[in-house]
């Protein structure tokens, strides 16, 4: 068996609930044959990371070091690693292990998030009870399958929002086969949202933004967008009402605005849901009969659409709006990303 180079991987970890991180370190797992360790270089600041330290979500195991957007280098390799070898530049995001069988009901559809063995890259469990640790830290070793080439062309430090943001937007825009003339809505322009416009409009479609941030119009333009509407401003939207093909809501939207949403789409319109809506919907099932809009929803991206969402970024020269902060000062930027202030997502850079 093949020994990690790193006996003890030093990170910020959360130790309880609440917006503060702290440095810890743990034993890393035994670096199994199909595993690679990586040398982080750069860890992205997801919405999740905060939910998680924050326990907003139930059930976070402290210490918990999170980070689901990691680009670092491969310094070892596991035996049976063949896609990969050392000093290759990879990128993990949001899932490290799913079983990738063809009888997979879940990975066999590219849908491997939802995969049974999964394992999430933080605040998860490997089948032999070791908790799975993130970014915000010095390494990691994961699953060589999880772990995927950086195209050269793209700027390393551009490259971790890709990972989750980047990929989960992308992934239900080619699932739903997004495609040229489609007019796409997308809701909130934020980590997500700036890189929604960019794939949409990539894919040839029309892209409508919408916020109530008058402020970010032009940005919307320069990314893609072909129309901005102001939601505040009733005039622009009532003239997109009944046009859209697809709607990807991005940011904390209340549920019992889907009545007002579903009032936008086209006949057999889809919305889909990326950030989960507060409330209840509060809706009569009619209102689908009457508008035959479906309301969706998509998790993360899998192996395969993750190695797309890679590609077509470097073919469109797709690239996050980012802020970079030292990982020394990661609680800090921590902050910065909870006060709503970031544009639009941040990544931490390791020290040295
Ligand atoms: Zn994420
Ligand atoms: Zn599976």
């Amino acid at each position: 068996m093949v020994e990690g180079k790193i006996n003890e991987i030093h990170g910020w970890a959360a130790m309880k609930p609440g917006l503060k991180v702290e440095p810890w370190s743990y034993k890393p797992r035994p670096l199994g044959e199909h595993d690679v360790e990586i040398k982080i270089e750069y860890s992205g600041i997801c919405g999740s990371d905060l939910h998680t330290i924050k326990e907003e979500w139930s059930g976070t195991m402290y210490p918990a070091i999170v980070g689901h957007e990691i680009v670092g280098k491969v310094i070892t390799k596991g035996e049976k690693v063949t896609h990969l070898k050392e000093g290759d530049l990879v990128g993990v995001g949001a899932q490290v292990y799913g079983c990738l069988e063809s009888s997979c009901k879940a990975c066999s559809r590219d849908l491997d998030p939802h995969c049974p063995d999964s394992v999430f890259t933080y605040n998860s469990k490997y089948a032999d009870g070791a908790q799975a640790h993130g970014g915000y830290a010095d390494a990691v070793r994961v699953d060589a399958s999880y772990a995927f080439k950086i195209p050269e062309t793209i700027d390393p430090v551009y490259a971790p929002p890709l990972m989750c943001a980047g990929a989960t937007v992308f992934a239900p825009m080619l699932r739903k086969g997004v495609k040229k003339g489609d007019r796409v809505g997308v809701i909130g322009i934020g980590g997500l949202g700036h890189l929604a416009i960019q794939y949409a409009s990539a894919l040839g479609a029309e892209v409508v933004a919408f916020s109530h941030s008058p402020n970010k119009r032009d940005q919307c333009i320069e990314l893609g967008a072909t129309t901005f509407v102001n939601t505040a401003n009733q005039e622009e939207v009532d003239a997109i009402r009944g046009t859209l093909q697809y709607l990807f809501v991005t940011s904390n939207s209340n549920a019992s605005e889907y009545k007002k949403l579903i009032s936008w789409m086209h006949f057999e319109g889809q919305i889909i849901l990326l950030a989960l809506p507060e409330g209840d919907m509060n809706m009569s099932p009619v209102e689908f009969v009457i508008s035959e809009v479906a309301i969706t929803g998509s998790l993360i991206a899998g192996v395969n659409v993750l190695k797309k969402t890679l590609e077509f970024s470097a073919k469109h020269n797709i690239l996050p709006i980012i802020e970079k902060f030292p990982m020394s000062r990661v609680n800090e930027a921590l902050e910065r990303v909870d006060s709503g202030k970031a544009r639009y997502r941040v990544v931490l850079i390791n020290d040295e």
